[in-house]
């Protein structure tokens, strides 16, 4: 690997991301302290006390700049702080969960991320979409669902007559699991109580989660996506319809899985045709 910035800053991300999962599992485990084992081998000599001097203080660490703020969601317009009015205004109050998730720094992805992911979308129909985490593309750009994925979540929208502005679209996890695995569950826990906000901001009348590990997550629940896709669940009031995420349609791309997903499409179409919706 040649020694180009870029190469080196990718390390050094990497370097992080390993270090802070060690120092975080060490954590977990109880570690509150590392012994240096050169203590026992050198001890050092005791210095005679010395007179105490006053040293001017060291400047601060140069802090690493913010990572860019993601676009603000339509309908949700970012303001200068002085127009803010207050945090009981819901707008208000999403701006800055937007604003916090940007600066976010609460699991290990945040070490490796280019971009954090909140979600975007025009909430017109009050349907809230949530999939797992950010992919290569959603991380470069700081956008959900504009990869592959991306385009074939707009043909399903596109079947029951949605577009993106019809919904809203977030993940589990706001920043990218490096090589697109599954968030771990210390990410999930860590990332959770944005989910959580965004759906008591947006107050989705329905919520399509786009595969495994999202449905798990919010019904907090161990069975697979065959058992539970199909049926409306309850989250905390709210009706929740799992279905596959456009990623496994892409890689199983047969006409079985296109049939339930096709399935599961039309639950949402007949739930916001529905009488009095
Ligand atoms: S994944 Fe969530 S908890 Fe982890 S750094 Fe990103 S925003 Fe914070």
């Amino acid at each position: 690997m040649s020694k180009s910035p870029e190469n080196i800053e990718a390390a050094m991300r990497e370097f992080l991301y390993d270090f802070r999962r060690y120092f975080d599992q060490q954590q977990a485990e109880g570690v509150e302290y590392f012994e240096s084992a050169s203590a026992e081998v050198h001890p050092r000599p005791r210095r005679p006390s010395l007179p105490r001097v006053a040293v001017p203080p060291k400047p601060a660490a140069c802090p690493a700049p913010p990572a860019p703020l993601p676009p603000a969601a339509p309908g949700f317009s970012a303001q200068p702080a002085a127009a803010r009015k207050s945090v009981s205004d819901p707008r208000e109050s999403y701006r800055l969960l937007l604003e916090e998730i940007g600066r976010c720094r609460r699991c290990p992805l945040a070490e490796i991320r280019k971009n954090p992911v909140p979600g975007e979308g025009g909430n017109r129909k009050r349907l809230l979409f949530v999939g797992e985490g950010p992919g290569e593309d959603e991380d470069r750009l700081g956008r959900p669902f504009v990869g592959r994925s991306g385009k074939l979540l707009d043909k399903i929208l596109a079947s029951i007559s949605l577009v993106r502005e019809d919904i809203y679209i977030t993940n589990i996890v706001k920043c990218r699991p490096p090589g697109n695995r599954d968030p771990e569950p210390g990410e999930v826990t860590a990332c959770r109580s944005y989910l959580e906000s965004q759906i008591r901001l947006l107050k989705p009348r329905l919520i399509v989660t786009l595969g495994l590990p999202a449905v798990r997550t919010l019904l907090e629940t161990t069975s697979s996506l065959g058992r539970l896709r199909g049926r409306l669940y309850d989250y905390r009031g709210i009706p929740l319809l799992p279905t596959y995420h456009p990623a496994y349609i892409l890689r199983s791309y047969t006409v079985e899985n296109r049939k339930k997903a096709w399935e599961d499409i039309k639950m949402v179409r007949d739930f916001i045709s529905g009488p009095g919706r």
